[in-house]
């Protein structure tokens, strides 16, 4: 085997950062860690930095880079600041491999930036893509940078796809790619409880433990409107093509339908090891730390349709891809803007996706030529959505 690849991870202190380390972990003749940025949970970067030595760690600001430095034994790690440090840390010469799991769209610059440095990419800050796809794929394939998804889905579907897939599925045989969806912990509560329910229960996710945001993207399924525009940009799929599948058990992680009527899927269990070691290593397999599948004890796979009525966010997460152009990103911005809202007890929970589809009308789409339309896209929603919530937050 080559030498040890330099792993720059965007995001350690995060759930897929952590599940990143330890999977990179397991491997120290393959993996090292190069590089580790944080915005917050210092004193986790803190030891994540004793214990993997990286060359770099990027904080948020000035004064946490000092207070970290001091930590730090002199000569073990640079400490850097803010976009800048991200971005340099991401485009690194040495770097070989970029793990993308900032959440939001605070990950686009520093993602670009390793698209366009031609690095081997493992995207799992899906915001990234959903913003700025046109651009983000253009910089993938000028700079003939390796893309790899990690959302659990699109692992799936890529593991399901040829070998030889170049983003062309009617040429490869495909009919449509099938997403699964858990449909989060408020699938049968009834609808009139849905009013009151607390951020504390809709993170409470019944199969996977995540970050907040991305928790809360799931209860509403916004996490699905997002993967929907995603497998558009990453396997060329147009919105007809996409179907998305219920699945309770959050067993199968998606499936791809060929023409001649098989249905590939992948399997396994809910454990976000499992793409990460697939992308890491790819096309290798490795040791992931993942028990094996127990189909025993699982019995049974359900499946259903969706509930368009319960979950307005998937018909706004087809629409903005049927818009294009900026609506993905007005879609991704008021969304990041509605879900802190809720977060913070501001905004009752069936008014996150209210307010995401006012912001939607009241900002119709754009085309988008560049990263400075998707970043323009993305401040007028934030400004948007903030006007709109002054109208439906709840006063204490
Ligand atoms: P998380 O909240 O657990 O971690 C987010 C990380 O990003 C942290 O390290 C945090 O310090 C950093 N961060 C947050 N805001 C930042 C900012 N403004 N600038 C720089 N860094 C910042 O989130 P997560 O659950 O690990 O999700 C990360 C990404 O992966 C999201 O885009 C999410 O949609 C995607 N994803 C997560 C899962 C999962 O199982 N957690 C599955 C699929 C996709
Ligand atoms: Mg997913």
């Amino acid at each position: 085997m080559s030498a040890a690849q330099n792993l720059c991870v965007l995001g350690a202190t995060g759930s897929i950062g952590l599940n990143t380390l330890d999977v990179a972990a397991r491997h120290p003749q393959r993996f090292r860690i190069f590089a580790l940025s944080a915005n917050e949970r210092m004193d986790e970067l803190a030891q994540l930095c004793l214990r993997h030595r990286p060359r770099y760690a990027v904080v948020a600001q000035a004064a946490q880079a000092d207070t970290l430095a001091r930590r730090l034994a002199p000569g073990l790690t640079e400490v850097l600041v803010g976009q800048q440090g991200l971005e340099h840390i991401a485009a690194h010469a040495q770097t070989d491999c970029v793990m993308a799991a900032i959440v939001g769209a605070a990950g686009l610059v520093p993602t670009l930036a390793a698209a366009r440095a031609g690095k081997k990419l493992l995207l799992a800050n899906k915001e990234a893509l959903v913003m700025a796809g046109p651009i983000f794929m253009e910089a993938v394939r000028t700079h003939h940078a390796t893309l790899l998804p990690i959302d659990s889905e699109h692992n799936a579907v890529f593991q399901c796809l040829p070998d030889s897939f170049a983003g062309d599925l009617r040429g490869h045989g495909v009919r449509r790619v099938l997403l699964t969806a858990s449909g989060g912990p408020f699938r049968d509560v009834a609808l009139e409880r849905l009013r009151h329910v607390t951020p504390d229960e809709a993170c409470a996710h019944p199969n996977w433990t995540m970050g907040r945001k991305i928790s809360v993207d799931s209860a509403t399924m916004m996490n699905k409107a997002l993967e929907i525009i995603e497998a558009h940009w990453l396997f060329g799929a147009a919105p007809e093509q996409i179907e998305v599948v219920v699945h309770p058990q959050s067993v199968v992680h998606s499936m791809v339908e060929y023409a001649d009527g098989s249905v590939i899927a992948q399997l396994g269990n809910p454990d976000m090891r499992t793409p990460i070691a697939h992308a890491l290593a790819y096309p290798e397999r490795i040791e992931a730390g993942v028990g094996a599948l127990d189909l025993f004890r699982i019995g049974r796979l359900d499946f259903t349709a969706p509930d368009f009525t319960r979950f307005p966010a998937l018909r706004l997460g087809y629409r903005a891809l049927r818009e294009g152009g900026t609506s993905p990103a007005t879609l991704n911005a008021a969304n990041e803007i509605a879900v802190a809202a809720f977060l913070q007890g501001r905004l009752p929970f069936l008014a996150i996706t209210a307010v995401i589809e006012a912001v939607m009308d009241a900002l119709p789409p754009h085309q988008l030529a560049s990263l400075d339309d998707v970043l323009g896209a993305d401040a007028a929603a934030r400004r948007q959505a903030e006007r709109q919530l002054e109208t439906m937050t709840v006063k204490p």
